[in-house]
């Protein structure tokens, strides 16, 4: 199907002209070095008739239960598997919900948590504050997770951690 060109005079659906507001509105901020934060939506998907295929496994969303017969999914993802559940003859419940992670640790937020971090996230220094009490502790750990990882890419045969204990002891002297 051809894409459809709004003519000049016709009326552009409000869906429509909101989506294209912000698609400008990021790419001039995308100019000046910054990203907005998304709020996205997720669904879990309760399946009836089947096992949760291995493609769904793959696709799940990190840190989140899988089952044998729920995963959270991206919405896209989520109708297909629930399409084929339901041409397997079975009646699957979707229940979608507002999804973020926390910039500063990776933690996955759900539903209301998740809004309320967008919304600080879009303050001028929103993404600096902690999610939680325990958020400076995994944030730390998770930074130096990945500093290992990218000394151990770079082809060093030594263990990224052990780099990291010796530099910090060094550091501390
Ligand atoms: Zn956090």
């Amino acid at each position: 199907m051809p894409k459809r060109v709004w003519q000049y005079g016709e009326v552009e659906p409000a869906w429509k002209r909101d989506r294209r507001m912000r698609a400008m509105l990021r790419e001039r901020l995308k100019r000046d070095g910054l990203t907005m934060p998304k709020l996205a939506t997720i669904v879990r998907v309760d399946l009836d008739r089947i096992w949760v295929p291995a493609w769904a496994q793959a696709k799940a969303i990190r840190d989140l239960t899988v089952t044998q017969s729920s995963v959270w999914l991206g919405r896209i993802a989520a109708n297909v598997l629930a399409r084929i559940d339901r041409e397997a003859g079975g009646k699957p419940v979707l229940t979608p919900t507002l999804y973020r992670r926390c910039p500063q640790c990776d933690r996955a937020l759900l539903g209301d948590e998740a809004q309320a971090r967008w919304e600080m996230d879009l303050s001028y220094t929103g993404r600096q504050l902690p999610c939680g009490p325990e958020c400076i502790e995994r944030a730390r750990a998770l930074k130096a997770r990945k500093k290992g990882q990218r000394k151990t890419d770079a082809g060093t045969e030594e263990c990224g951690d052990v780099r990291d204990c010796e530099e910090d002891r060094q550091r501390a002297e």
